[in-house]
């Protein structure tokens, strides 16, 4: 008896599942499947197991799908639905007898990647990520049927006999050499790998794209293995490169977002390009397999075999060297294996490198051409490379020389390709070009082309070497190269050519372009690449650095590299430790400041209400002349005589009350607030340190110690045994609050609690640390006497007052130069940090001269960099412009300013519950709700998404993150302000309601 497939499936579906819908047949290669619509519109991928499927492939798929249920509930993969009684895979018999294996899952909806109309980078990248999270789930999900079988990459090898089964002659050798290699090179490297199970096929039938070309589901667990992980990604990428106009640019993006969820092993990386390659091979052979089993669909199974095989055929004709490099880098790799070996070996051989131009190239004769998007100014829209150097050429007298990384943006422009991969020199045609260090001949070419190479020759050097690398000569005169054959052998010193003449060399003028490579990226020398595309120059740098390590020129004949924000972000999170985190969803590239304006590479200009260390103006001229001009003179240590230290000590000195006349020049805050504990120890005798609550005092182990932000915040270890913590003083949300009586006195009563306990058990009290504005705090300006009293009980006690001025000294409050002189103290010892050099790294410690007595106990203090005259330089500027351009009047006025601002948007902005500060140190609590209080964090870090977006920095501040923290450089302008206040109040509209 027969039954038809679909009334079959109509049965089975009502019987198993209780289901009933309309069932539309859907292609599948051994299972029938159907797209289920129900009464009720719900919509389910029904599927049918072949009969001779093995039962415990059909579990497999079922228990996967139950795992990644509960391991991933958010991706989009079918769910799996269970039959009327329960079961993950109900049985039942088709009219042959023959018990069926049924499954029903939900229905995704999206376009295969094959049919998709929008498919990009952007959508390699969603399935990369899909995948990575996909494997990360499935590395602790076991199964007894995940076992090997055919289509397995890692069995490839078994295959090679079939290949014979290929009719076609070329697709024949082609793929067996493929599989030759993987038995030869990939199988050896690959053999230790781990295996974990995999989905194994994510191929361009089995991938769904959204109406936006991202990712919306994966479907088909019907290659569930347990092989290599990375053969997840030669599948996916093999088939987003069958039909791709670009493969490696498709592969790239899948590659990138897949190492960023799930990093990928060095060998891994390097033999993707073979395992895609293989996997074509594996299909090439499955379906001649296939077509000699079932003659009848072999016109069929041809036919997407022609499909496979110009994918093949397109990847074969790539530079192996530059795709290896390509997907290593889009692996999270150096894309040169052997550029580590090479430039250490470049380091130390050297100074054995013959001159490439018999002409001298000193610091005296060479020019650096003022070109490039750094250093141009006059460049015109319009004008190409070319014009612009033939207008500067003339006027250089020297030897021209055209910067390695030169980025040719400003010329040309349009151009894909801007930045310049050699250095060029510039010397008169017939100059003779000499090999730097023996070789042979790699390659020989001449690019005869507008604006191109003339005569190049391709050296290859691996005499001594570890690794092969390359140098390469362009624009030399290609009648010179007749001489040549690949293979040939050179001296250190053969001359190689001559510099060929201006109509010989594509137009320019003569000169020599030297490169070097770290892998043979081209197979003919025409296509060397010398210029390229900036969204490449992490990948390039790494396949052809700095050409200078052969010439040994004494300049830096490189221009500064700059990484597209992006790919900044990826290579710092490779070489920069996790700890160092980045503001903003999308962090800013910053290149320029001036004022108290930053300017990012894509030119947007941001108002920097926030940078309370570059106090005088990002970038202030006259600081920058100071750093400059002593840097250039002499840089030594505190152990010689020197004016600055002396002149510096002498001016801080004047500012401070006089019995504060000892200094300390440190590197940092966090050096100061070291160097004034130990001060206070070896004065004291004592070891005990009162702090603020939520007070921070630096990242050295010793302050991490003593400050409380850290150690009672996330992954801290909780307050050690010497360190007492005092109440903060919080007018706004404390135990005493604005308009009461002596809050000052009352909040300073838990000092002398303290110091109570502590002298209870015997403990000397060494230090009270304390900012005159609390900054972790969140911004807050202590009540009246506060210090005044606590101060007393601390002395009273026999310890010595801490002033932490790093956040709020050298004029910030506007009234006062020093923030404690607010509360009418004098500290014992003062600590400094942040603006006092203006972003150059720079610290102080004040104290009286008694305690910088008891600390000279005999131990010498030597701080190598501290004091240093370059720095002494720095801080004396600093010093110069506060008071020429009256920087405290404007801090003054400024903090007016805003302040007044900031209380009438309080009128009509309920989420404003405080506004405090004291001149340009300032906080704006937000709160859900002005009588609770409730901390209205997640607006306030929505208004500082959004203000970043209209151009103002700001950040959050205090115990609950709600506290605008507000502390420009002190030169902000009256109108800069006024913008602040009006984009505030915008924002806080759309934002905060
Ligand atoms: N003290 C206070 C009050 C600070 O805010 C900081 C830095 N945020 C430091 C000390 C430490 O300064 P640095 O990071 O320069 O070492």
């Amino acid at each position: 008896m027969t039954e038809h497939p679909t009334d079959f499936a109509v049965r089975a579906l009502h019987e198993a599942f209780g289901l009933q819908g309309r069932l539309e047949p859907l292609p599948g290669e051994h299972d029938l499947n159907f797209k289920v619509t129900a009464a009720d519109g719900g919509r389910y991928l029904f599927k049918i197991h072949a009969a001779d499927l093995a039962p415990e492939r059909a579990e497999l798929q079922a228990a996967i799908l139950r795992h990644l249920e509960h391991q991933a509930p958010d991706l989009p993969l079918p769910r799996l639905f269970l039959g009327r009684e329960g079961q993950a895979l109900p049985v039942i018999d088709d009219a042959q007898g023959r018990a069926r294996r049924l499954r029903l899952t939900t229905w995704l909806d999206g376009t295969t990647w094959v049919e998709a109309r929008r498919r990009d980078a952007g959508s390699a990248a969603s399935l990369g990520r899909l995948l990575a999270r996909l494997d990360r789930c499935l590395a602790d999900f076991h199964h007894p049927a995940a076992a090997p079988y055919a289509w397995d990459l890692a069995g490839a090898a078994s295959l090679s006999e079939d290949v014979m089964l290929i009719v076609d002659p070329e697709r024949h050798r082609v793929a067996a050499e493929v599989l030759q290699r993987f038995t030869a090179d990939v199988v050896p490297r690959l053999a230790g790998r781990p295996k974990q199970v995999i989905h194994g096929d994510a191929n361009d039938r089995n991938v769904l794209l959204d109406a936006d070309g991202m990712v919306s589901g994966l479907i088909d667990f019907g290659d569930v293995v347990e092989t290599w992980r990375v053969n997840e990604l030669a599948v996916a990428a093999a088939y987003l490169a069958v039909g791709a106009a670009d493969p490696i640019a498709i592969i790239r993006p899948l590659l990138q977002a897949y190492g960023a969820e799930a990093p990928i092993a060095e060998v891994e990386a390097d033999l993707l390009f073979d395992l895609i390659l293989t996997r074509y091979a594996v299909s090439m052979v499955m379906a001649a397999r296939q077509s000699r089993q079932f003659p009848g669909n072999a016109a069929y199974l041809l036919v997407s075999q022609d499909d496979v095989w110009r994918a093949m055929t397109a990847i074969r004709a790539l530079n192996r060297p530059l795709a290896v490099a390509t997907l290593r880098h889009a692996c999270g790799h150096e894309p040169v294996a052997a550029r580590r070996a090479i430039d250490a070996w470049i380091l130390r051989n050297g100074h054995d490198f013959g001159p490439v131009l018999p002409l001298a190239l000193t610091r005296e004769t060479l020019r650096i051409l003022p070109l490039g998007a750094d250093r141009d100014t006059a460049a015109r829209p319009g004008i190409s490379y070319a014009e612009r150097l033939a207008e500067v050429l003339p006027g250089i007298d020297g030897m021209p020389l055209g910067r390695y990384a030169e980025d040719r943006a400003p010329y040309d422009r349009g151009r894909a390709r801007t930045i310049h991969l050699a250095i060029d020199l510039y010397a008169p045609a017939g100059t003779a070009v000499q090999a730097p260090l023996p070789g042979r001949i790699a390659l020989i070419g001449n690019d005869a082309t507008a604006d191109g190479f003339g005569g190049i020759l391709v050296l290859e050097h691996e005499a001594g070497t570890p690794h092969r690398f390359w140098t390469a000569y362009g624009h030399l005169a290609p009648a010179d190269l007749a001489k040549w054959k690949a293979g040939d052998p050179v001296g250190r010193g053969d001359t190689l050519a001559h510099l060929g003449t201006t109509a010989e060399n594509g137009g320019w003028p003569p000169h020599l372009h030297i490169q070097l490579l770290t892998a043979l990226t081209v197979d003919r020398a025409e296509d060397l690449m010398g210029v390229l595309p900036p969204e490449d120059v992490d990948l390039w740098e790494g396949i052809s650095p700095n050409p200078n390590a052969i010439l040994g020129l004494p300049v830096n004949a490189a221009a500064p590299i700059a990484h597209r924000p992006g790919a900044l972000r990826r290579l710092r999170a490779r070489w920069i430790g996790a700890a160092l985190s980045l503001s903003y969803e999308t962090p800013l590239k910053i290149v320029r400041g001036a004022g108290a304006t930053l300017i990012a590479e894509d030119g947007r200009r941001y108002l920097d209400l926030v940078n309370n260390v570059c106090h005088v103006g990002h970038c202030h001229p006259r600081v920058v002349e100071a750093i400059a001009g002593q840097a250039a003179r002499l840089n030594t240590n505190t152990r010689y005589l020197h004016d600055n230290l002396v002149e510096y000590a002498h001016r801080l000195t004047t500012l401070l009350p006089p019995e504060l006349s000892s200094v300390f020049l440190v590197n940092s805050g966090s050096e100061a607030n070291d160097l004034a504990l130990r001060l206070a120890r070896a004065y004291t005798g004592g070891t005990e340190v009162m702090v603020l609550d939520h007070a921070y005092h630096g990242n050295l182990s010793s302050l991490i110690d003593i400050s409380p932000y850290k150690f009672d915040g996330p992954g801290g270890a909780g307050r050690p045994r010497h360190v007492w913590v005092a109440e903060m003083p919080d007018l706004y949300r404390g135990r005493i609050r604005y308009g009461e009586a002596e809050a000052g006195p009352r909040y300073a009563e838990r000092v002398t609690t303290l110091l109570r306990d502590l002298s209870g058990l015997d403990r000397r009290i060494a230090a009270f640390f304390a900012e005159p504005l609390l900054g972790c705090g969140g911004q807050l300006v202590l009540p009246e006497g506060y210090l005044a009293a606590a101060f007393a009980e601390v002395r009273a006690a026999g310890g010595v007052c801490i002033a932490d001025e790093v956040q709020v000294g050298f004029g910030r409050v506007g009234s006062h130069f020093w923030a404690f002189e607010t509360q009418g103290v004098v500290p014992d010892i003062v600590t400094m940090g942040k603006p006092i050099g203006n972003g150059h790294p720079m610290g102080a410690v004040a104290c009286r001269p008694e305690i910088a007595a008891a600390f000279a106990n005999g131990m010498e203090y030597f701080n190598t960099f501290g004091g240093n005259p370059v720095s002494a330089a720095a801080g004396l500027a600093v010093l110069d412009v506060i008071r020429d351009e009256r920087l405290m009047a404007n801090a003054a006025a400024r903090g007016e300013q805003l302040t007044a601002g900031f209380k009438s948007l309080a009128e009509c902005h309920r989420v404003i519950g405080d506004v405090r500060g004291l001149g340009l140190f300032m906080g704006v609590e937000l709160v859900r709700d002005r009588d609770t209080l409730e901390p209205a964090d997640r607006a306030l870090k929505a208004i500082v998404e959004v203000m970043k977006e209209e151009g103002v920095l700001l950040s959050s501040e205090g115990p609950h993150h709600n506290v605008l923290k507000i502390k420009p450089p002190l030169v902000i302008s009256e109108a800069e302000c006024a913008t602040v206040l009006e984009k505030i109040d915008g924002v806080m509209k759309r934002v905060a309601g």
